[in-house]
């Protein structure tokens, strides 16, 4: 069954049926209509760099940049479609418990890892520098290596993470979706963050048992030592949390 099928003949409205996996799949590659007006075209480019998942109800353009073009489903088709489409849109979306109307006005870019990132299943253990972010976490923070290992942490010893232990978010689907970087040099300032919206991510979801006790810790640090935790990122429960919480 294809998730999120109730989309897709709104999407084929609004593309004209210039949509391929439309009915089939729930990623789908449609010709972006920002990029046709960035480079001045009469008709969509056919270069179909719009990728759309109707499953996880996201959009982003391959192509144009600058800011970056992507966000929710409902924002594409609040830009691209009429009042009736975005209405409908509407309508099967509230079906969704994570649903908020907020997020169709957000610009949300993707977060990707630093490039100097190095995960600590693959450090050199004859490398100082390796050593130096491994005895940070292992001595001085006290932990373990599986901990490490199960949470996929890593460091940079250079580029603008320089010294810094960087914490992956994963979601549900095993993506990317945020990261916190922390200083192992007494760097200010001790953490460093990239900017995302934290009010939609639940730290490390695709690690939470929901059928189990979740616990709400403070920090990341926190979450890496209390079985089953998530940490707020700043000091209130995001909308997101607080309804898979009810
Ligand atoms: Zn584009």
């Amino acid at each position: 069954m294809i998730k999120g099928r109730e989309f897709h003949p709104i999407l084929n409205s609004i593309f004209d049926g210039e949509i391929r996996g439309i009915n089939e799949t729930e990623q789908l590659q449609t010709n972006c209509p920002r990029c046709q007006e960035l480079d001045g075209l009469s008709n969509p480019d056919g270069k179909y760099n719009l990728e759309i998942n109707t499953e996880k109800r996201v959009f982003r353009c391959w192509k144009c940049d600058s800011p970056k073009f992507s966000g929710s489903l409902g924002r594409l088709i609040k830009i691209f479609g009429n009042t009736t489409d975005y209405a409908l849109y509407k309508d099967y979306a509230a079906m969704f418990n994570d649903y908020d109307e907020v997020d169709d006005d957000k610009d949300f870019g993707f977060v990707e890892l630093p490039p100097e990132f190095i995960l600590f299943s693959d450090m050199d253990t004859k490398d100082d520098l390796h050593l130096e972010a491994y005895n940070y976490m292992v001595l001085q923070r006290q932990i373990e290596y599986p901990i490490l290992l199960k949470f996929r942490i890593g460091f940079c010893f250079d580029g603008k993470y320089a010294g810094r232990i960087v914490i992956p978010s994963y979601d549900q689907h095993g993506d990317l979706n945020y990261f916190v970087s922390r200083s192992y040099r007494n760097q200010k300032p001790p953490y460093m963050n990239p900017k995302a919206d934290k009010d939609v991510i639940i730290f490390n979801e695709g690690l939470i048992n929901w059928d189990s006790l979740v616990f709400i810790v403070e920090g990341v640090f926190d979450m890496l030592t209390i079985y089953n935790s998530i940490p707020l990122l700043g000091k209130t429960l995001s909308n997101n949390l607080f309804l898979k919480l009810k």
